[in-house]
């Protein structure tokens, strides 16, 4: 089977095709497009481009595709794209206003365009469905609540990836399946001992997300992808009153302010020298008060969250780094790590500071905690869950 996995940005279209075999993945072909205006023309061209590179003979050869949908309204999960995805999607628009419009845009042309290709939509939230009311409630009044306003959390396919691979690796292959199985069967308890993982997806944004037997019990982000870990332009963690505050104080407007706290603010406006780890990591390194503090910060914040769910989760048996800057920083790994012995946590440095982008277990051999990182691929995961629901 083909599945062609479609990421649609609000001016942009990249698709990779994978050819399953059973459900190991190759990808055959990729391609891309920026400055897009019109998703029907790149989406036909892309079809087209595939047949006269010989990789399809006809565009009904292509099974599937998959959208890696962010935030729908009273929706979730890993779901056949139909209307109901389409409205979930434009119900949310003002909340994800760079990501539902082409989703929902995408959706409909890629069923005019490939009318025998089935539609999957995996919601960035899905892997969060089952997090305990008590995590994802905030203390609004009703009205607000009844508009859902709550946390949902975001990096569900990365993270749900990770939930699957630690296990794999730890030998937990009774909670491997579980993760792998989760949104065709929901959670199932394992006979054995628990098995708690933190998985921490340090990138452009980052969240950190505490899992249970292959199951979300809560994560950093909420609402929108504007809470939790400061990212790289986007603010993170904010008490609600600096807001008011700031608007009267510098007489801004609220479109202004919105735009402040989604464009100039995290590694980016605290150091203000870069939304980019590397250029931060520099100016600190050449003695920029402010770059390090923003590293500093960012940090704390990892564990902070870090320390939240080992409460929840009554231990830790795997600690777990994914994206950007948990693949490639072994600083900032070995700073968020630094003093955690206590807690079963000891890093191997030569480990962590020989491990650039590679699967790999950092952790000495006294500790009782696995530290792995886990290479993120979420078009590679999309293609997985796409096939897992379809089979
Ligand atoms: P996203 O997909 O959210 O944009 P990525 O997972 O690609 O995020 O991560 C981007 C971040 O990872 C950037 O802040 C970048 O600086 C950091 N990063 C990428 N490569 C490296 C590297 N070799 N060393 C340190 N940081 C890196």
């Amino acid at each position: 089977m083909l599945i062609l996995v479609a990421n649609l940005g609000s001016t942009s279209f990249k698709y990779r095709l994978f050819r399953m075999d059973g459900a190991v993945a190759e990808v055959v072909a990729k391609g891309g497009y920026e400055r897009v205006t019109d998703y029907a023309t790149v989406i036909g061209d892309a079809i087209e481009t595939l047949r006269r590179d010989g990789i399809i003979t006809t565009p009904d050869e292509i099974g599937a595709v998959g959208f890696k949908t962010v935030l729908g309204k009273d929706l979730s999960g890993c779901v056949i794209a139909d209307q109901a995805v389409i409205d979930a999607l434009e119900g949310f628009a003002a909340v994800a206003p760079a990501h539902n419009p082409p989703y929902a845009a995408g959706i409909r042309q890629f069923a005019r365009i490939l009318p025998k290709a089935r539609l999957v939509a995996l919601f960035e939230t899905a892997f969060y469905q089952w997090v305990p009311s008590a995590a994802s409630v905030y203390a609004v009044p009703r009205v607000w609540r009844d508009l859902g306003i709550r946390r949902y959390g975001f990096h569900g396919a990365s993270h749900k990836f990770v939930a699957e691979r630690s296990a794999e690796l730890c030998g937990r292959e009774d909670v491997a399946e579980i993760a792998r199985r989760l949104y065709l069967d929901g959670p199932r308890p394992v006979s054995g001992k628990p098995f708690r993982v933190v998985s921490c997806h340090l990138g452009g944004s980052s969240s950190v997300t505490g899992i249970l037997n292959g199951v979300a019990i809560g994560t950093s982000m909420g609402f929108s992808p504007q809470s939790g870990l400061p990212q790289n332009n986007r603010v993170g963690e904010l008490d609600s009153g600096a807001i008011p505050y700031a608007m009267r104080s510098l007489g801004i407007s609220l479109d202004e302010t919105e735009r402040q706290l989604t464009k100039e603010s995290g590694l980016l406006g605290l150091s203000g020298v870069s939304n980019d780890i590397r250029d931060v990591k520099q100016a600190a390194a050449e003695g920029n008060p402010d770059a390090r503090l923003a590293l500093d910060h960012l940090v704390h914040s990892i564990r902070h969250w870090i320390g939240a769910f080992m409460l929840e989760l009554g231990g830790l048996d795997a600690l777990v780094f994914t994206a950007g800057i948990g693949e490639n920083g072994p600083d900032i790994r070995a700073a968020v790590c630094a003093g955690l012995e206590g807690f079963g946590i000891r890093l191997d440095p030569a480990l962590n500071a020989a491990c650039a982008a590679t699967e790999a277990d950092l952790a000495d051999t006294s500790s009782a905690a696995r530290i792995l990182v886990i290479p993120a691929n979420e078009e590679l995961v999309l293609a997985r869950e796409v096939y897992r629901k379809l089979s």
